[in-house]
C-alpha cells in the first residue's frame, strides 16, 4: 500500500483523529480515543466490514482477568508472556510481547466495564503447539493463559454491522 503525502491537498472536512479499518484494532481504538475526547472519524472500505474480525471466532487470549480468578484460575502476564514467546520460538519482540500480555486483560475489563461487552471464561480450550497442550498434568494455573478465552460475539456484530 502506499501512502500519499498530504502536502498542497485540501479536505472538506477536518477531525482530530481518523482511524482506518472498522475491524476490532479499529472500533477499539476508536472508543479509547473517544474517551480520551477526541472526536473520532471511522473509515471503513466495505460496505459492512468484513475483515478478519467478522470471521474470526471471537475468543481472545488474556491472563490474570477477573472471570480467571473468579474460577480461581491463577494466571498473570508474565506467565502469557512466556507461553507467546515460547510459541513464536523467541523470535518475537518481548517488549512487545510483554505490553501486549500487560494490557490484555485490563482492555478486556475496560471494555466490559465501559462499554457493555461481555465476556465469558471458555475453560479447556487449548491453542495447538502452546505449552498448556503438552502439560494438562500441571496445575491448572500453568494452562491458564492459553486455555483461558473470552468471547467477543458483540465485537465481532459490531463488526459486521
Ligand atoms: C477465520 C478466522 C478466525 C479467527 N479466530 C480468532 C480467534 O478466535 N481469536 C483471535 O484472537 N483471533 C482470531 N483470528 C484473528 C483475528 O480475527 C484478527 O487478528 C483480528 O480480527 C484483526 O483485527 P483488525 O481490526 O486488525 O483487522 P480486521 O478485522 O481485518 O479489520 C480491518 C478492517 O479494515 C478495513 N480496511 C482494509 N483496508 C482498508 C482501507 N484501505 N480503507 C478503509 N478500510 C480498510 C477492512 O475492510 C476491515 O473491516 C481469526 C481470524 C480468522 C480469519
Amino acid at each position: 500500500m502506499s501512502v500519499r503525502p498530504a502536502a498542497g491537498v485540501s479536505f472538506p472536512a477536518t477531525v482530530p483523529v481518523v482511524i482506518v479499518g472498522a475491524g476490532a484494532a479499529g472500533l477499539t481504538a476508536a472508543l479509547a480515543a473517544r474517551e480520551a475526547g477526541a472526536d473520532v472519524l471511522i473509515v471503513e472500505r466495505d460496505a459492512l466490514p468484513a475483515g478478519s474480525t467478522a470471521l474470526s471466532s471471537g475468543l481472545i487470549p488474556a491472563a490474570g482477568t477477573r472471570w480467571q480468578a473468579a474460577k480461581g484460575v491463577a494466571d498473570s502476564p508474565a506467565q502469557f508472556a512466556a507461553d507467546i514467546m515460547r510459541k513464536n520460538r523467541h523470535r518475537a519482540d518481548p517488549a512487545v510481547v510483554a505490553a501486549v500480555a500487560a494490557n490484555a486483560a485490563p482492555t478486556l475489563e475496560w471494555l466490559a466495564d465501559r462499554h457493555g461487552v461481555p465476556f465469558d471464561l471458555v475453560e479447556g480450550f487449548l491453542y495447538s503447539g502452546t505449552r498448556a497442550c503438552a502439560c494438562t498434568a500441571r496445575r491448572a494455573a500453568a494452562a491458564a493463559s492459553c486455555s483461558i478465552i473470552c468471547s467477543t460475539q458483540p465485537l465481532r456484530a459490531a463488526s459486521r454491522s
